[in-house]
């Protein structure tokens, strides 16, 4: 995955099938903290990144063991904010990864960065480490929502970095932009988008904001402090958006996410396919077998923990349980997945996918579940709503149904 390459063949593992799973590392630190965000991020703990980036190698390389060198087919680093971590620290993290596991060659190897952290220079390092995809926050390109929503970049920035990044070699990049927000206003948010189009980025996540509670954004919304986000208007600006970015030759392929063709997230593809993948790092969560397990929040509690686990030296597993899990000290919580919630997810998951759909008989061949029976008369009441249209055997949502896609996901509910 990086320019110092080999072709590292997975051992036999139990857990894990052939064809691999995801990897996900959680960075729990952030530079300042946005009054929307309910991630497991904090600030004011810059004291932590050394111990957590050697607590992080040390979970990589015990489950590197564990798992008996599974084949890894994405990276995804997410937060927080990876690209806050010191220069060099991202590549130490992705060569213990490459030791841990067989890491495919060329597989997609992304980062979630800052617009404020990065430069020409900074992107050629992460290039140099074997980063090959950027995701970047920029949320708006207007200043005054960008001040609201406590970003510390500015538009500007935003711009500047998408052209550094791309002006050093990084062709394959995400912005996220967020919609729906107090006080936007349509005029704006066409604005951004046409500008976007102008920078022609690989990927785009457009997310309508959500209050969440607890944080100071939905506090203030509540005290009539900020207005009450119009959810009309934010249809309306979904509508438009894919207007123009389907006339720009982008791909709708999932209810949140466009990209030029070939340019789809793979790692984001695992998660809708409802495939294997592991998370390492405070919080972070994985499904691996018929478990999902997470990762302790607290990274001080992480830290300590981890190092217990290591020191350990924990064997290869040759399957995961109950007392498998239990006995991994930062692991926070499990929960088996029944077939029921099994087959509940990957209808939900697979429909969000716009152009691929779910295809039932791919679904049953991958995990043994017959969807199709199963949930007859909830794929075709939804049918005759024209909420879902079906092609043999791949469901899709249909056009009017994205944004009311919720309503579709809980006919499928365990
Ligand atoms: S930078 Fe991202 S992860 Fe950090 S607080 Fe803001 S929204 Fe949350």
């Amino acid at each position: 995955m990086n320019s110092h390459k080999t072709t590292a063949t997975s051992a036999s593992c139990p857990i894990v099938p052939s064809q691999g799973m995801g990897l996900y590392i959680h960075v729990p630190f952030c530079q300042t903290r946005c009054p929307y965000c309910d991630f497991n991020t904090y600030q004011g703990i810059d004291r932590l990144m050394e111990p957590y980036a050697a607590a992080l190698n040390s979970e990589i390389a015990a489950w590197g063991k564990v798992l008996s060198k599974p084949q890894v087919n994405t990276v995804f680093f997410g937060g927080g904010t990876p690209s806050y971590l010191p220069d060099g620290a991202l590549g130490r993290i992705l060569s213990a990864a490459q030791a841990a596991f067989a890491i495919k060659d060329n597989a997609e190897v992304t980062v979630e960065a800052n617009p404020g952290d990065l430069s020409q220079e900074a992107c050629r390092r992460l290039l140099e480490q074997g980063v090959n995809r950027l995701s970047i926050g920029v949320q708006s390109l207007d200043d005054g929502l960008l001040n609201l929503l406590g970003r510390r970049h500015s538009a500007a920035q935003a711009v500047q970095a998408l052209q550094d990044a791309q002006q050093a070699g990084l062709k394959n990049i995400n912005l996220d932009l967020m919609y729906g927000l107090p006080h936007q206003a349509m005029a704006q948010w066409r604005d951004t988008l046409h500008q976007m189009m102008e920078l022609r980025p690989a990927h785009l996540s457009l997310y309508c904001l959500t209050l969440e509670e607890g944080t100071p954004l939905h506090a203030w919304v509540a005290q009539g402090k900020l207005p009450e986000p119009d959810p009309d208007l934010a249809a309306d600006m979904y509508h438009y958006a894919e207007d123009v970015l389907e006339r720009h030759g982008y791909q709708h392929y999932e209810i949140s996410n466009w990209s030029l063709p070939g340019r789809q997230s793979q790692h984001n593809l695992t998660y809708w396919r409802n495939l294997p993948y592991l998370g390492v790092g405070p919080g972070a969560h994985s499904r691996l077998g018929s478990f999902r397990f997470w990762d302790m929040d607290s990274p001080l509690g992480y830290i300590a923990q981890v190092k217990k686990w290591a020191a350990s030296n924990p064997p290869p597993l040759p399957e995961l349980d109950h007392l498998a899990l239990e006995a991994i000290p930062q692991i926070g919580g499990q929960e088996e997945i029944s077939p029921e919630v099994s087959a509940s997810e990957t209808m939900f998951l697979g429909l969000r996918l716009l152009l691929e759909g779910l295809d039932l008989a791919a679904a049953q061949e991958r995990t043994g579940l017959n969807l199709a029976s199963r949930y007859k008369s909830e794929i075709a009441g939804l049918i005759d709503q024209r909420l879902l249209g079906q092609q043999g055997t791949v469901l899709r949502l249909t056009k009017p149904a994205y944004l009311v896609s919720n309503q579709v996901f809980t006919r499928f509910l365990a």
